[in-house]
């Protein structure tokens, strides 16, 4: 992640996610200062990597996507009770990830292990083309409305673009302070919420929006 230890500053990992997905598989084996290296870039979009005698800035807007298990074997929490790993070991394991980068992930999404019977069973969802014709739509929306997508938008772009009415107000302020929201990630939920509503094809922000939103922050 653009620490060869060279003289001169090369891209790293990161820039050459530029304008793409950056995935991160086990997130928690990476070494804790690897992961901190990744706050400034997931805000600024951009890496400076500063030498003894030299410092270069280069282009890192992607997408992070993180995957990671329960606790180190993979099975805490698992119905078949299969998880030896002791209390420690896992608060060990999970504190690989500091407050402020999992603040700056907007969707934390916990999957379940699925029975073989159920994935056997499962009904088809949406297709891929079908989610397609929404994504593009909802991109459409943010175009007009702001010529920028609502992740690209800054603290002040977000005040003047994303509105609440009264009661989504209330809401997101209830939870801000029940999940001790920063003002980041504040403005992060607003920006899932606009998305959120932009895919549903709606102008406004309804409750059912911020409340999507709020569930993807749960940890
Ligand atoms: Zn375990």
């Amino acid at each position: 992640m653009g620490s060869d230890r060279g003289s001169r500053p090369k891209p790293g990992e990161i820039t050459l996610a530029n304008k793409g997905v950056l995935f991160l598989d086990e997130l928690p084996e990476f070494d804790r200062t690897v992961l901190e290296v990744l706050r400034q870039p997931l805000e600024a979009k951009q890496i400076t990597i500063s030498r003894a005698n030299s410092q270069m800035t280069f282009p890192a807007s992607f997408q992070l996507v993180a995957a990671m298990n329960p606790c180190p074997c993979g099975y805490d929490g698992d119905a078949s009770g299969r998880c030896r790993c002791r209390p420690e070991q896992i608060k060990r394991y999970q504190d690989k990830l500091s407050g402020p980068l999992l603040d700056r992930i907007d969707l934390h999404i916990t999957v379940p292990a699925l029975p073989i019977a159920d994935l056997q069973n499962a009904q088809a969802g949406e297709t891929s083309e079908q989610v397609r014709v929404r994504v593009i739509a909802a991109h459409k929306h943010q175009m007009q409305r702001q010529q920028k997508v609502n992740n690209e938008l800054s603290p002040s772009e977000v005040d003047k673009y994303i509105q609440l009415g009264e009661s989504e107000q209330q809401l997101l302020q209830l939870a801000q302070q029940r999940l001790n929201l920063s003002a980041r990630g504040y403005h992060r939920v607003l920006r899932v919420a606009r998305t959120i509503a932009d895919l549903a094809d709606s102008d406004t922000i309804n409750s059912a929006h911020v409340s999507e939103a709020l569930s993807y922050r749960s940890k």
